[in-house]
């Protein structure tokens, strides 16, 4: 069993802050859902737990299985099972898909196999239905949106995390994509049962990828958490309407 918790963390960038007094507890076997309208610092919750030195913690404490990660590098993090994928993904030219996979793979594990590595990275990309390719030219090199959503998903499935953070993983999707890429991180999901923290704005994702809990935030704060319901409630009736009522049941707790 993992355990993310993100204890009571104000976050700034640039001297603005973004994230206050934010808490969440995620554990393997967990789905967790967050949406809320643009700009209120999902995409800096994702990176902050990552570890993007452009955002700093000023309060409060990541840990991860009760060790503090609040000063831990990327790699580190990375390196312990914390996994992201990015909302906009770079483009790395030079390096290819291959080499940065085998290269973090054999970082990361003394017993790494080629052979293995090889059949495993055949059968993801024909699961994901890339191009064959793709594996042999840059990181993102010239892929469409989309490509470089499924090209995060193929790195999740090969790099094994325990805890995975997904970030508008459903952006820049056609529909048949979409279907494949919300089945291929259930198949994950059942396989590893990882800890998930998926960043969506749209119910459509959730057909697929079924949390657990649904968290709503609105300027750097959850407002309201529930179940799979509240992602439809959204759906129908936008978040005026939980901002409304949640800021009134604010006001009568004061
Ligand atoms: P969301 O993902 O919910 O749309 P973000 O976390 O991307 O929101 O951004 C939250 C706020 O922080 C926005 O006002 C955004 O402009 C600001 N912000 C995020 N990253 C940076 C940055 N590197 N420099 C300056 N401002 C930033
Ligand atoms: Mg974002």
């Amino acid at each position: 069993m993992n355990t993310l918790k993100i204890d009571k963390i104000t976050v700034k960038v640039n001297d603005k802050i973004i994230l206050k007094n934010f808490s969440l507890t995620i554990k393997s076997g967990e789905i967790h859902a967050i949406m809320g309208p643009n700009g209120t610092g999902k995409s800096t919750l994702t990176k902050v737990i990552m570890g993007d030195p452009n955002y700093q913690i000023t309060k409060g404490a990541i840990t991860f299985n009760d060790k503090k990660i609040n000063d831990l590098k990327v790699y580190e993090r990375a390196r312990l099972g914390i996994f992201l994928g990015m909302q906009m993904p770079m483009e790395i030219e030079g390096v290819s898909n291959a080499d940065f996979l085998r290269t973090a793979l054999r970082s990361q594990n003394e017993n790494f196999k080629l052979y293995s590595f090889i059949k495993e990275l055949d059968s993801q990309i024909d699961k994901l239905k890339m191009d064959k390719d793709m594996i042999h030219r840059g990181i993102n090199e010239g892929f469409s949106g989309g490509e470089r959503k499924k090209n995060e998903i193929l790195q999740m499935h090969l790099l094994k995390p325990k805890v995975v953070m997904l970030d508008e993983i459903d952006s820049g999707l056609d529909v048949d994509s979409l279907k494949i890429v919300g089945n291929s991180v259930m198949e994950y999901y059942e396989k590893e049962k990882p800890a998930i923290l998926l960043v969506t704005h749209y119910q459509r994702l959730l057909d697929y990828i079924k949390p657990n809990y649904v968290h709503i935030m609105s300027d750097g704060k959850i407002v309201k958490s529930g179940d799979a319901s509240l992602a439809k409630q959204i759906e129908k009736e936008g978040y005026d309407k939980i901002k409304e009522t949640s800021t009134k049941v604010q006001e009568e707790i004061k």
